[in-house]
């Protein structure tokens, strides 16, 4: 079935209506995945992707009851509980991410917000991560407006806010903190003047309408986020989401694609569950418009499929990571080539390990 709407699939906009959204996710597989990467085509090389690093700088203990999160002090996961990592072990972690290649520095915090006790640490940590040379991303639960400004004073980039699911699921996953104060956050964010990464999660026993709700959401936000995140949940023992039904791939697939129609500028990340998807499903995501992921052995909590595994990927696939600093391709290559070699002369992990064993999994604020 056409599409009944003519809008020109590649426009940035802002009215998507729920009709809209669902005669895109009811579009035959292959007529989904085609449009998808006109768009993707028309916005971005199609054969790079967005390479960022995520260090969890406190870790667990967290008063939010978000039922995926293996970070909440709600559920018993098992996880071992971190204080807020000192300045100096996160700017060394940031270097060596930037050593072996990546372009972007993430740092989460299981809160739910910034205390003004350890904002000044984390001021630090941003001026510090980006005299580095490398791009900076937060995550630090619900932010005020003048904690925002602090961050943007300190140069971050920018700050990951989830809005998770759509308005009406909402309240099956979270109870401790609204939509609206993620809302309110984001708007902070943009009040003053960083770049928005902000998405959700699929496969939490939503409905499709709720998957269409979250990037109607999304796309509709005054300014569309940069960065968004598309999770598939990851289960995690003794979390209320421990033993949910999975999603069918293709559905997953679809979302991604949807998203990339949607948001056509904006960098769409396979983040959270990547572990779980095969080499096949990773590549079909690229294909329908996935342009960022994160790498490193965890992703904050839950395990990342190693770095070494995503960088061979890459090469059978063709694809390159995104470059941020002003190096030439050859310049960026040579660098990965060598930490490759490096890699399987060690017998260690390509990447810096982002979770110190035990510390990561996806927060998702
Ligand atoms: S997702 Fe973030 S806010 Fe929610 S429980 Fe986990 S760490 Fe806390």
């Amino acid at each position: 079935m056409p599409l009944t709407f003519d809008a020109k699939l590649g426009e940035v906009r802002h009215d998507w209506t729920k009709q809209q959204v669902t005669e895109l996710m009811a579009l035959p597989f292959n007529d989904l995945l085609f449009k998808s990467q006109m768009v993707h085509r028309a916005n971005f090389d199609p054969n790079e992707v967005q390479v960022s690093t995520l260090l969890s700088i406190k870790t667990g203990a967290c008063p939010e009851d978000c039922k995926y999160c293996p970070q909440s002090g709600h559920y018993n996961t098992g996880l071992a509980k971190e204080k807020l990592m000192q300045v100096e072990a996160v700017l060394k972690k940031a270097a060596e991410a930037k050593a072996k290649g990546s372009s972007r520095f993430c740092m989460g915090a299981a809160w739910k917000h910034p205390s003004d006790k350890d904002l000044p640490y984390v001021l630090e940590m941003v001026k510090g991560v980006k005299e580095l040379g490398l791009e900076t991303c937060m995550t630090l639960g619900m932010l005020r407006d003048d904690q925002a400004d602090a961050l943007a004073d300190a140069g971050l980039d920018y700050y990951n806010h989830n809005l998770d699911t759509s308005p009406d699921f909402y309240d099956k996953i979270i109870t401790t903190r609204s939509y609206q104060d993620r809302l309110d956050t984001l708007q902070h964010v943009r009040d003053a003047g960083m770049k928005i990464c902000s998405g959700g999660i699929i496969g939490m026993g939503e409905r499709e309408k709720d998957r269409m709700g979250l990037l109607a959401q999304l796309a509709n936000l005054p300014q569309q986020p940069e960065s968004v995140p598309i999770n598939m949940l990851v289960k995690v023992e003794g979390t209320p989401l421990a033993n949910v039904e999975d999603i069918d791939p293709f559905d997953f697939v679809r979302c991604i694609a949807v998203a990339r129609i949607m948001m056509p500028a904006s960098h769409v990340r396979l983040s959270a569950g990547r572990e779980e998807m095969s080499d096949e499903m990773q590549a079909m995501c690229f294909m329908a418009g996935a342009n960022s992921i994160f790498y490193g052995e965890c992703l904050l909590t839950t395990p990342n499929p190693e770095a070494h595994e995503d960088m061979q990927l890459f090469k059978r696939l063709g694809l390159r990571p995104e470059q941020r600093i002003e190096k030439s391709d050859e310049e960026q290559e040579a660098v990965l080539s060598k930490a490759i070699a490096q890699d399987q002369e060690a017998k260690n992990p390509l990447f810096y390990d982002a979770t110190q064993a035990d510390a990561i999994a996806s927060v998702q604020h």
